[in-house]
């Protein structure tokens, strides 16, 4: 594993010694465990902040969402939440579907054409390239300004 002991000459604040779980010579903090009340002393990497590190990177991409709320091109009849009648489909890939959607966008083509209305976390290029384009050929997004106005993009 590839050392990452940072230099204490110009940081007196850091001191590296030998972390009590893995032994390597890194910077260290004393971490309280259960009937050790002066705690021992640990690298990042076997401290308790780690963990909570890695489970926050598990966890589904990104603070951002965006959904289709209207599909101008469903046929009648066809299943909502498919690429025929993408009302409901949801982005980016695994995103968490309690981020709240609040900004309204709109998807067309070069003749203007509108094919899906919907809304995102926040402004981006992402519901065209990753849906609008791909499926319908849509080249425009446009978001609702606070203004009331439709913005290209
Ligand atoms: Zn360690």
């Amino acid at each position: 594993m590839p050392s990452k002991v940072k230099s204490t000459a110009t940081s007196p604040g850091l001191i590296n010694q030998r972390c009590e779980k893995c032994g390597a010579l890194r910077h260290v903090e004393p971490y309280r465990q259960d009937g050790n009340p002066d705690g021992i002393l640990l690298c990042y990497f076997c401290s308790p902040d780690a963990e909570i590190d890695r489970q926050e990177a598990r966890k589904p991409s990104s603070h951002y969402r965006w959904i289709i709320l209207v599909d101008h091109l469903a046929e009648p009849g066809t299943k909502p939440g498919t690429n025929d009648n993408a009302v409901g489909l949801m982005g980016p890939h695994n995103c968490d579907p309690a981020i709240p959607c609040g900004l309204p966008f709109r998807m067309s083509d070069d003749d203007k054409v509108l094919y899906y209305e919907g809304k995102a976390s926040r402004v981006g290029f992402e519901p065209l390239d990753d849906f609008g384009a791909p499926n319908a050929g849509c080249t425009i997004i446009e978001f609702l300004s606070h203004a009331g106005t439709w913005e290209v993009l």
